[in-house]
């Protein structure tokens, strides 16, 4: 069985929601990467009863309690207090920490307060974690008799308590979990062009199937990620576990996986576009050049991508990229006819073999009955053929910007997968 270890965040402005958790992933990382079973994380406000309550729960169902906030000087600052009245044991002054404290001080030509002497303070058979970013240490507490349970109370603020969850933390867990541990191992499948509804379609018998590994669908912004997670006794078991439901999932939704992990759209189309051999060139409105930004985001883009104009008024269409003035009169910007005569401009102007053209009404005004707020039209100009196609999604502007430069990129990526296929 590995070690389980869970977490409460301690703080009355983490319930009213004026700070964001982000210790709570921080320190969730930190025990994945130890093969430590971490199923519950809870925040608790500055109360002394209810913290304490909930560190008796917590030491009745996992070998490790972590607490983080409430070991500063003030009246709410609570967590130590909570500690000693959940193991009940006193509170100790530790004069070594006294002295520290002090220390601390009269190098910055400062005397502590007498509120400061809480910081000093210890549940008794509790060890300080020294603290070089702050002044109050952490606290180590091995539960006697044979130290199976731990509790150990980090500081609230992030600068004092990442360095102590890197330089304490970790190799404290790497050494109490020893052989109790399992490795944890995640691959993250990164999908495009079909909804999060239609994957869990596609897999749903596999994923009910599936325990350890088991598969996890999330849905983020023009695309679908698939977390397959396993625990395992060593990275080569988890790694031959993960491999068989890789390929079986990659099987039902091809073409559709893009990437693994860290892997972006952007780079797999930067991928494809050099191993054909062909060069793109862009042409944006609405965009305003996230797209391009996000081709050259790529290391080595320049091998492919040759030209991106942003052209955001009508004169600019026509001009740079010679846009018919009659298609926008008689369409407007926003149109299927400007959308192609954009990709056409880019493609020619740039001596491309590929334009890739958006424009469209990314809001929150311009938008009408027939063209509301969201429509976007993608053109796609090639050797074999130049279409255009529209979209429409809700949102903010920042979304259906960002949204319009993932469907040119699925669009792009489909064309050089399947070629005009993809057009028609
Ligand atoms: P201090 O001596 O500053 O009082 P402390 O250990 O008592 O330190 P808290 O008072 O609980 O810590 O928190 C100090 C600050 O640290 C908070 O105002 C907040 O900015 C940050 N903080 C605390 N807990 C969290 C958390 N869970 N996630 C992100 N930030 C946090």
């Amino acid at each position: 069985m590995a070690k389980s270890a869970e977490l409460i965040c301690v703080g009355t402005e983490l319930l009213m929601g004026q700070i964001v958790n982000t210790h709570g992933q921080f320190i969730a990382q930190a025990l994945a990467r130890q093969g430590i079973s971490h199923y519950h994380q809870e925040v608790v406000g500055d109360n002394l009863g209810r913290l304490t309550a909930a560190i008796r729960q917590a030491l009745g169902r996992s070998d490790m309690v972590i607490l983080s906030g409430g070991l500063g000087p003030t009246q709410d600052d609570l967590t130590k207090e909570a500690v000693a009245a959940a193991v009940g044991v006193p509170l100790q002054l530790r004069q070594e920490v006294w002295d520290g404290i002090v220390a601390r001080f009269s190098r910055r030509g400062l005397e502590p307060t007498p509120n400061n002497r809480r910081q000093a303070e210890l549940p008794v058979g509790a060890e300080p974690i020294r603290n070089p970013n702050g002044t109050a240490p952490g606290v180590l507490y091995e539960l006697p008799p044979d130290a199976r349970q731990v509790i150990v109370c980090l500081p609230g603020p992030p600068n004092e308590l990442r360095p102590m969850v890197a330089d304490f933390l970790e190799p404290y867990l790497d050494r109490w979990a020893g052989d109790e541990r399992q490795v944890l191992m995640s691959r993250v499948l990164r999908i495009c062009g079909i909804g999060e509804s239609a994957v869990e379609h596609r897999i749903q018998d596999i994923m009910a199937a599936a325990h350890n590994p088991t598969v996890a669908p999330y849905a983020k912004p023009g695309e679908v990620q698939l977390r397959l997670t396993v625990r395992a006794d060593s990275p080569a078991a988890a790694a031959a576990a993960l491999a068989p439901l890789e390929a079986m999932v990659r099987e039902r939704l091809d073409p559709h996986v893009y990437g693994v992990d860290e892997q972006t759209l952007e780079g797999a189309v930067g991928a494809l576009l050099r191993s054909s051999g062909r060069s793109l060139a862009l042409a944006e409105s609405c965009t305003g050049g996230l797209l391009g930004g996000r081709i050259t985001d790529v290391p080595g883009a320049s091998d492919y991508f040759v030209f991106g104009a942003v052209t955001y008024s009508n004169r600019a269409k026509m001009q740079v990229l010679g846009v018919p003035e009659a298609d926008i009169a008689a369409h407007g910007a926003v149109s299927a006819e400007v959308a192609k005569a954009m990709a056409e401009g880019a493609r020619r102007v740039g001596g491309a073999d590929i334009g890739v053209s958006v424009t469209g009404v990314a809001g929150p005004g311009g938008g009408s009955e027939a063209k509301p707020v969201g429509t976007v039209w993608l053109g796609l100009a090639t050797p074999e053929g130049t279409w255009a196609k529209q979209t429409l999604w809700p949102g903010l502007r920042a979304d259906i910007r960002w949204r319009a430069t993932q469907e040119a990129l699925v669009w792009l990526r489909s064309y050089l997968l399947f070629g005009a296929k993809a057009g028609e």
